[in-house]
């Protein structure tokens, strides 16, 4: 099975910035690093999808939900800690994808990118667990792909969440629910 690896949120805004997971998000920072390292060795499909949004956007739904975030430009929509410079070493190797809603697929091309390259397998890792995580996950099941979640390398603000989502993933999205997986493994 052709895997790509989806590197979700993992920005200093998510992690410890004006939208925080915290610890949660803390904690996994070496799991994501060594699984984006990973993938990449290996030659696998590896994307970031980040976030963007423009500063004070009336239009966007997010605007009275969620306090700014991840606003264009700004450094709070960086990678945080190492994954920066994991993303600067490698950043021939792996796609930047920006997108402005919580599933990677909303309003992006990484359907077509996927399907182009024959990968029926995706990993899916970073924040928040049972925001865009889940929401990509949902649309990951719809349109058929598999989808393996790496339960070291996800957080969420909302421990309730995070559980419910994990077991979501599997009940629901028949998804593999997976920690200490290696590429070869
Ligand atoms: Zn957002």
């Amino acid at each position: 099975m052709t895997k790509a690896l989806i590197v979700i949120d993992y920005t200093n805004d998510f992690v410890d910035g004006s939208l925080p997971v915290g610890d949660p998000a803390i904690q996994i920072e070496q799991r994501i690093v060594e699984l984006t390292k990973q993938f990449v060795q290996n030659d696998q499909y590896t994307v970031m999808a980040v976030d963007l949004h423009e500063k004070n956007d009336p239009y966007h739904p997010e605007s009275s939900l969620f306090p700014p975030h991840n606003i264009v430009g700004t450094t709070g929509r960086e990678l945080y800690g190492q994954l920066a410079d994991t993303y600067e070493q490698r950043q021939s190797q792996i796609y930047w994808m920006d997108k402005t809603r919580y599933s990677a697929f909303a309003g992006t091309d990484l359907e077509l990118r996927l399907r182009s390259r024959g990968i029926t397998e995706l990993h899916l890792i970073g924040v928040c667990t049972d925001i865009c995580v889940l929401h990509t996950a949902v649309d990951a099941y719809n349109l058929g792909f598999s989808i393996v979640v790496h339960e070291d390398a996800v957080a969420s603000f909302n421990a309730a969440g995070h559980e419910w989502a994990l077991g979501h993933f599997k009940s629901s999205l028949g998804a593999e629910v997976v920690s200490n997986w290696q590429v070869n493994g």
